[in-house]
């Protein structure tokens, strides 16, 4: 059977950091599906379509991962992708401790889902969304930390 994954996120916006767990995690699932997720908690800082376009462009000619948008629950998209895995990404001790229970909430709701976490390169370690987007806020660069330009 093939294995499939999805690699949900806000991704607001998408960095290096991201781009390094996907290309990693093309040597354990056949497919990855890029998820950009409607972030409940706060308003988008990029919009949507425009992060879509973006993760695309970097993955362009990669057959093995599709990118797209979603707005409902992450278990209940797996499900439509058949998708058994959901690749996350860890950085430190604060990212554990949030992935550790969305991790238990997901398979709770989906009991067919691992939640596999690849650690961050220790290159990208560092690179943080809603630093990013701070920085951009108030006019800084910001494209070293990303695959595409903002
Ligand atoms: P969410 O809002 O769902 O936490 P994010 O876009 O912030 O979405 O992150 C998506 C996933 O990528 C999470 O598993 C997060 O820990 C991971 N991640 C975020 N930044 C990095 C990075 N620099 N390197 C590797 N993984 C990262």
């Amino acid at each position: 059977m093939e294995r499939v994954a999805l690699f949900p996120g806000s991704f607001d916006p998408f960095t290096l950091g991201h781009e390094d767990i996907v290309r990693r995690g093309l040597s354990l699932f056949d497919k990855i599906v890029v998820s950009v997720g409607h972030n409940s908690k706060k308003r988008r800082y990029i919009p949507i379509e425009t992060m879509l376009g973006h993760i695309q462009q970097t993955f362009q000619g990669e057959n093995r991962i599709e990118v797209i948008t979603y707005d409902e629950l992450t278990a209940e998209l797996a499900k439509q992708y058949q998708a058994n895995y959901l690749l996350r990404g860890l950085r430190n001790t604060t990212d554990f401790e949030y992935e550790n229970s969305i991790s238990q909430v997901n398979r709770y709701l989906n009991t067919q889902l691992e939640t596999v976490f690849l650690i961050t390169s220790p290159a990208y370690a560092h690179i943080n969304s809603s630093i990013i987007r701070e920085v951009h806020r108030y006019g800084g660069d910001v494209n070293a930390f990303l695959p595409y330009e903002l």
